[in-house]
């Protein structure tokens, strides 16, 4: 399975990771993308979700700030550098959750062609023009997957047992 790294300074990046990396070791996430069907692929469903799971790749995340200061992109994998997610630094103001959906969809890239010398692409999600057909393709649905699931995990509440059962006093300010 995929294990996604940090060592940079942003605490919500830190935060996203581990998010993405409980998700990424979860059956759930497994079982969810065997269930589905994706559009932009010949693989089965089933394919999808083993050519995720059988991926045993530690990715490091790198921020880059882009010139153009109103990218639209999140972040990108290239096969010059397998191991790494770049991810725009300008746009850390959205959500965990965003940031979540974005590290997985592009670990979904890096199992379907990170280590193919051709670059070949399985199942990915075509040109960067719009069509509503992307929402299911294998990327950006199993993204979308993680931040909605991640949301169900972790909706408040305001039990103090709850609170309680939790805490970790190694994590407390003293
Ligand atoms: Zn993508």
């Amino acid at each position: 399975m995929i294990t996604i790294t940090y060592n940079g300074t942003y605490s919500k990046i830190t935060e996203a990771a581990d998010f993405a990396n409980q998700l990424l070791h979860s059956q759930e996430l497994y079982d969810a993308i065997k269930a589905n069907a994706f559009t932009h692929t010949a693989y089965t469903p089933h394919a999808v979700a083993a050519a995720i799971q059988n991926c045993h790749k530690t990715l490091l995340i790198r921020t880059y700030r882009p010139k153009w200061v109103f990218s639209k992109a999140n972040a990108y994998v290239t096969l010059a550098q397998p191991l790494t997610i770049f991810l725009n630094s300008r746009k850390l103001w959205r959500s965990c959750g965003s940031i979540v959906n974005t590290l997985v969809h592009e670990c979904v890239h890096i199992a379907d062609y990170g280590d193919d010398p051709h670059g070949q692409i399985n199942f990915g999600h075509g040109d960067n023009s719009y069509s509503s057909a992307k929402d299911s393709s294998a990327p950006y649905w199993i993204g979308k997957w993680a931040e909605t699931h991640l949301q169900q995990l972790v909706d408040g509440t305001e039990d103090e047992e709850i609170a309680e059962r939790d805490f970790n006093p190694e994590l407390a300010d003293k």
